[in-house]
C-alpha cells in the first residue's frame, strides 16, 4: 500500500512540473525577444537585451575609425576587453610620428563624440563647463625630449591652469604673439623654465578643480586649462612642481566657460 501512494505521489509530481514547464514555455513564447546585437539571432537572456555578456559587449564596441595621423592606414586603437578604452591613433608611436612632420604646434578641435573628447572629459570630472577641447601636437623638436623619456618613465595626465588673454586660440585654433598669453606661450614652445611665474617650478594638479584657481579668463570670459603629461616617480603631494620643462608635456587644451 504504502508503495503504491509512493508512486501516486511521485507521478503527481512529475506531471505538476510538467504543467509548471509547459505554462512557463507559453508565457515566454509570448515575450520572448531576440537578442538586440544586429546579426544574432538567438533569444535574449531572460530580462535582459541580449542572448549572452559577450553579444552585449561586442554590441557596444564603437566602430573602428580611422587613426588620427593623416595618411596613417590603420583604425584608432579600441580595446575589445574594455569597450570603454578607446583613442584617436592607432598605437602610441604613431601619435609620435605625427609631430615628426610639424615645423609648428598643431591644435585639432574634436568633435564632442571624438573618443579623446571622451577620455578628456571623463578625466575633468564634471569640475568644468567644457565648450571646446583641443588636441595639442608639438613638433618633434619640442616634444622629443619628452617623448622618448616616456618610454622609461611612467607618465601620468594632470592639469596645468594658466592666463588666456587672446581670443584667437579658441576660435581659430591659431596662438597670438601677445606675451602675456601663457596659454599661447606654452603652445608655442612648451614648458620653458622662463615662463614661471610664482614658486621653483611648473605646477600640475590630478584634478581640473584645483587648477581653476590659476586659470584667468580672456575679454569674451573664456577660460584655458591644459592636459599635459607629466612624469611623476612618486605621486604624493596634491599639486607637484617641477622645474625641468621635458618633464611635462601638454596634450590638450580644455577651453571653459
Ligand atoms: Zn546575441
Ligand atoms: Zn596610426
Ligand atoms: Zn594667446
Amino acid at each position: 500500500m504504502w508503495f503504491y501512494s509512493f508512486i501516486m505521489a511521485i507521478t503527481a509530481i512529475y506531471f505538476r512540473s510538467k504543467i509548471a514547464d509547459l505554462l512557463q514555455a507559453a508565457r515566454g513564447a509570448s515575450t520572448a525577444r531576440i537578442c538586440k546585437r544586429t546579426g544574432c539571432l538567438k533569444g535574449a537572456f531572460q530580462h535582459h537585451e541580449y542572448c549572452s555578456r559577450t553579444c552585449r559587449k561586442q554590441s557596444l564596441l564603437p566602430i573602428a575609425r580611422p587613426c588620427a595621423r593623416p595618411g596613417c592606414p590603420k583604425t584608432s586603437y579600441v580595446s575589445e576587453r574594455n569597450v570603454f578604452v578607446r583613442y584617436d591613433y592607432c598605437a602610441k608611436q604613431c601619435f609620435h610620428k605625427h609631430s615628426d612632420g610639424l615645423v609648428q604646434t598643431k591644435l585639432v578641435f574634436l568633435e564632442r563624440d571624438n573618443f579623446d573628447f571622451l577620455n578628456v572629459r571623463k578625466k575633468v570630472k564634471g569640475a568644468l563647463t567644457i565648450t571646446k577641447i583641443a588636441r595639442i601636437i608639438y613638433p618633434a623638436k619640442l616634444a622629443k625630449g619628452h617623448l622618448t623619456s616616456a618610454s622609461q618613465m611612467k607618465a601620468s595626465l594632470k592639469f596645468h591652469g594658466t592666463r588666456l588673454v587672446c581670443d584667437s586660440v579658441c576660435t581659430l585654433g591659431t596662438t597670438c604673439s601677445d606675451p602675456t598669453c601663457c596659454i599661447c606661450s606654452i603652445l608655442q614652445s612648451g614648458f620653458v623654465v622662463s615662463f614661471i611665474r610664482r614658486g621653483p617650478g611648473f605646477y600640475f594638479a590630478p584634478d581640473a578643480a584645483t587648477s581653476v584657481a590659476y586659470c584667468t579668463a580672456n575679454a569674451a570670459g573664456t577660460k584655458a586649462m591644459f592636459l599635459c603629461s607629466v612624469f611623476e616617480p612618486m605621486v604624493t603631494k596634491a599639486i607637484s612642481n617641477h622645474t625641468d620643462a621635458r618633464v611635462a608635456l601638454p596634450r590638450f587644451l580644455i577651453f571653459y566657460k
